[in-house]
């Protein structure tokens, strides 16, 4: 054996990566706190000012006719009246973004109203400012620059809004002092294939050493010498692999013997260069990995490019998109609510329901990709059945004002995720679901009481697992009385040694990260499932 430092942590089933090392600069601040009112002007504020200067200089090289609608731009942008509509927003406690929105709403709508052609063709200049404040408004995701393409990011922790910003196509992977193999990040990097390793205490390593991590076993080395690169005799050891070889099943592209599978994304990159041959739809899209900023929530045009270019890559798939599940472990930077426990507050459907306006718009983005493929709309967090009945009504409401406008829309299925006990226990009283879906993250996380990011009870959590199994038996027995699909898409559907289980609980569809298709297809094919 080598003198290289050798540090056990669990994997996440990725392959193996070597490369120097990248030390994060300091431990993660879980949430970022509400800004203050007089802070959110002063963000709308920079963003009006910013913007004003941006079209000021398209004005000084551009002809008369464009001169005359950035003007209009540009005096809209000084109107006091939008200005104070949007501070009243503030006043009463909206953040910048959606005061914004808010306060331009009714100006479009009054534009595309009009009885007057002109007037009405002014609607579009004005949903351009709209959208060149919320660009203003974004700002800069979490540091992405300092990481160096192809290195191994070393620290506590990592957020997810770093490993979306960052370019893995050059390879590198994550090693952990703290984490789990099912917290979002690691969720995130077996979606792309990204190797990690979580939990491995804390070291000392000085930047660029020569680190390798091993996401099949957890083990990552410090200093590895040739032999110990040699010892693993990994394929692809250096770029990390997409996906774990493809096995026969692979080759058909469809359900195996009645079980439908599909995929778990964050977003197009996960799979942009796959066949949507490969699998039977999306069966979970985490939108809230789509956005990086608050400004992103209150901005409906850029949400419905994301989800059309989505629904595109599906080619007529069925394609789960689920609303923002933000708040508890997935907070977003100056949003979520300043909670004691924020676990068990204001998340998921609750946090959307507390704020319309950003439901609202999601909606109304979801309702136009709709025109343009199958989408399917999941509920996060869901705990009463008056929850799927409110959120139902707002689709509707939306539905018919974007019709009103001409707008091509098509109202989706509304389903939910099964994630709270409370919930799952009491499938039955959810008749306005069209469907249902297994969250066995959280699921496991609320009925063992152990945190689903804590390597500290991470045993208990795995031995709790035939209540969870219990549980899911009974909720896919009530779902089929009840005549409505149910499937899984939380990450024990990519556990080979669960998958006899599932089937054998009445689980015929499965969702999983895009890595794991094959191994799934695989694992099917050999358990003999007939459906
Ligand atoms: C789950 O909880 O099982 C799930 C699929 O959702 P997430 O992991 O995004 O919380
Ligand atoms: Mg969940």
């Amino acid at each position: 054996m080598s003198g290289a430092l050798r540090l056990q942590g669990q994997g996440n089933g990725c392959g193996c990566v070597i490369g120097p090392v990248y030390l994060a600069a300091e431990p993660l601040s879980p949430h970022g706190g509400q800004a203050s009112p007089s802070q959110e002007f002063e963000s709308l504020d920079r963003a009006i000012a910013g913007s004003v200067a941006a079209l000021e200089a398209l004005m000084v090289a551009t002809d008369q006719a464009s001169a005359d609608i950035l003007e209009f731009q540009i005096e809209m942008l000084r109107d006091p009246v939008i200005g104070e509509m949007a501070a009243e927003q503030i006043g009463k406690g909206q953040n910048a973004a959606f005061a914004w929105v808010t306060a331009l709403e009714e100006y479009i709508a009054g534009f595309e109203q009009s009885e007057d052609e002109d007037i009405r063709a002014r609607a579009v200049d004005m949903i351009d400012i709209r959208d060149r404040v919320l660009r203003a408004l974004e700002g800069a995701p979490a540091d992405a620059d300092g990481f160096p393409a192809g290195s191994i990011f070393v620290g506590r922790d990592m957020a997810p809004s770093l490993f979306l910003a960052h370019d893995w196509m050059q390879g590198g992977g994550i090693a952990l002092e703290a984490g789990s193999t099912a917290s979002h990040v690691a969720l995130l990097a077996r979606a792309r294939g990204v190797p990690m390793a979580v939990g491995i205490g804390r070291f000392a390593v000085d930047a660029a050493t020569l680190v390798l991590v091993d996401g099949d076993s957890g083990l990552v080395m410090v200093h590895p010498s040739d032999a110990d690169i040699a010892a693993l005799a990994k394929p692809a050891l250096v770029i990390a692999e997409d996906a774990p070889a493809l096995g026969p099943a692979d080759a058909t592209a469809l359900s195996v013997g009645g079980v439908e599978l599909l995929v778990n994304i964050s977003g197009i990159a996960d799979i942009r260069d796959r066949d949507p041959g490969t699998c039977d739809g999306i069966g979970l899209l985490r939108t809230e990995f789509l956005i990086s900023s608050v400004a992103d929530l209150a901005n409906e045009e850029k949400q419905f490019q994301l989800y059309s270019e989505i629904v595109r890559w599906a080619a007529g798939r069925p394609v789960t998109i689920r609303l923002f599940d933000l708040g508890g472990d997935k907070p977003l930077g100056g949003f979520s609510a300043e909670e004691r426990n924020p676990f068990l507050g204001l998340r998921g459907i609750r946090l959307l329901l507390s704020m319309p306006v950003m439901l609202k718009i999601q909606a109304r983005a979801l309702l136009r990709a709709g025109a343009l493929g199958t989408i399917k709309v999941l509920l996060p967090m869901v705990t009463v059945a008056s929850e799927v009945e409110e959120t139902r009504r707002l689709f509707e409401e939306e539905a018919a004002g974007l019709a009103q406008r001409h707008v091509a829309i098509s109202m989706p299925a509304i389903g939910m995720m099964v994630e709270v006990p409370a919930a799952a226990i009491m499938l039955e009283t959810f008749e306005r679901a069209d469907f249902f879906s297994l969250g066995t993250n959280d699921l496991a996380h609320y009925l063992s009481a152990t945190a689903r990011d804590n390597p500290r009870v991470a045993d208990l959590h795995r031995q709790a697992a035939p209540a969870l199994l219990r549980l899911i038996a009974q909720a896919v027995a009530v779902a089929r009385e009840m005549g409505k699909p149910i499937g899984i898409c939380g990450d024990m559907a990519g556990q080979p040694e669960c998958l006899a289980l599932l089937i054998a609980s009445g689980i015929r569809q499965i969702s999983v990260a895009p890595s794991q298709l094959a191994a799934v297809k695989t694992a099917l094919a050999q358990a003999g499932v007939d459906g």
